[in-house]
């Protein structure tokens, strides 16, 4: 092996990990080779090329494993068990660092921490027993959010609260998982900006972007974000701020709402590469997947500069059946379609995206207009 390439680990094989995979193989001068750890055979990134080890995310022994194999580790979900990555981290370098990790992977911590770095969040309380609810409830007023502290995503951890009678309901969703409670913030827009750090320090932000969520799944990316260059500032600023006071390489995942006053909040933050940061795959000179490992490797990191204005579309699965699947997609020359090679559709599980990138300088609002016609093309079947 040459000694400059490194081995590279990746807890997560999904369409993060598979993306990642797909950087990493086009920096053969710095990784020589990677591997997966995943539960599902044949995971996408193993699809994609990475070697495979076959367990769940949380097993001790197959992170063990996974560390004596690699020379450096990183993780494309939160999920992980930042104890056993902290112990690997004597042999084997993993980033971004365990103890951030533990921080943002535990909600309430890490509103706690932001809070403590003056970072504006929703007024949040940590819920215990009923009661707290309630107590919390007639401070914030309704609507609230009651949310599991760990493990969520795509919002299957959260329970809007509407009225006092939902509250019984919203605490036995949760059946005993440590849960947390958040005012409502009703926003004008929600925003991200994707922020990375190498580990010689250098921090480089991506240009703000615009989210469009559907039932709590985000459905579309808009880049740039459609807001003024004041707001833009003010939420590059806080991205900046945030990466200064985390710990840890990598690249991260800012989520914000852009409040009817004009502020900036953080809803959360995500320790790495994130759903609103696939468009750089076209739009950028350097994608996020790319910057990432640019980042854990301590290289340079690459240009931010948005090249074209890109909307990125998920490609989620019906919400009519669970099973194998066909899809149809009749796309055009600017249209960049990724399909993660996932066997099996459930309803709205992401299943692939596309990127929609301005030519010849087209205007987001004349790509929205594409897009009407596009989603409409986009249709996914069960195979038999
Ligand atoms: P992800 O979709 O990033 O996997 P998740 O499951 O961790 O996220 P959150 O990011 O907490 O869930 O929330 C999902 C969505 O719910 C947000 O993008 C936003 O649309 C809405 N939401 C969450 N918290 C609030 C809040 N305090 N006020 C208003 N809307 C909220
Ligand atoms: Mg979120």
């Amino acid at each position: 092996m040459n000694m400059l390439t490194k081995i590279l680990g990746i807890i997560g094989g999904g369409q993060l990990g598979m993306m990642i995979t797909e950087a990493a193989k086009k920096m053969p001068e710095h990784i020589s080779k990677i591997i997966v750890l995943d539960p599902t055979e044949n995971c996408p990134a193993a699809q994609s090329g990475a070697e495979q080890i076959v367990a769940d995310f949380k097993n001790k022994d197959a992170i063990v494993d996974l560390a004596n194999k690699s020379d450096i580790i990183t993780y494309e979900i939160e999920s992980g068990d930042s104890d056993v990555l902290k112990s690997i981290e004597k042999n084997t370098e993993v980033n971004p660092s365990p103890e951030t990790l533990k921080i943002i992977q535990d909600k309430f911590l890490q509103k706690s921490f932001l809070l403590e770095n003056d970072i504006l969040v929703p007024d949040f309380i940590k819920i215990e027993k009923i009661e707290d609810v309630k107590d919390g409830l007639k401070k914030f007023g309704f609507p609230a959010l009651l949310k599991a502290r760990r493990d969520a995503y795509d919002g299957r951890g959260n329970f809007k609260i509407n009225s006092e009678d939902e509250i019984q309901k919203a605490f036995d969703y949760f059946q005993g998982q440590n849960l947390l409670l958040e005012k409502y913030i009703p926003f004008k827009m929600e925003v991200s900006v994707i922020a990375s750090r190498n580990t010689k320090g250098q921090i480089k932000t991506y240009p703000l972007v615009e989210n469009i969520h559907e039932e709590n799944i985000l459905r579309e990316t808009i880049a740039p974000a459609r807001v003024t260059e004041e707001i833009t500032q003010k939420a590059e600023q806080i991205a900046e701020k945030i990466m200064k006071v985390i710990k840890g390489a990598g690249t991260f995942g800012i989520e914000m709402f852009v409040t009817l006053d004009n502020n900036i909040v953080i809803n959360e933050i995500a320790p790495r590469v994130h759903n609103s940061g696939h468009h750089t795959l076209q739009s950028s000179e350097t994608s996020q997947f790319e910057q990432h490992l640019r980042a854990i490797l301590g290289l340079e990191l690459g240009s931010t500069k948005l090249l074209h204005n890109t909307i990125m579309y998920n490609i989620l699965g019906s919400k009519e059946f669970e099973g194998e699947y066909k899809s149809i997609t009749l796309l055009e020359s600017n249209v960049y379609l990724k399909m993660y090679g996932k066997q099996i559709s459930k309803p709205l599980r992401k299943l692939g995206h596309f990127n929609l990138v301005a030519k010849n300088g087209e205007t987001v609002e004349q790509l929205l207009e594409k897009l009407k016609t596009l989603k409409e093309k986009v249709i996914t079947q069960p195979l038999y």
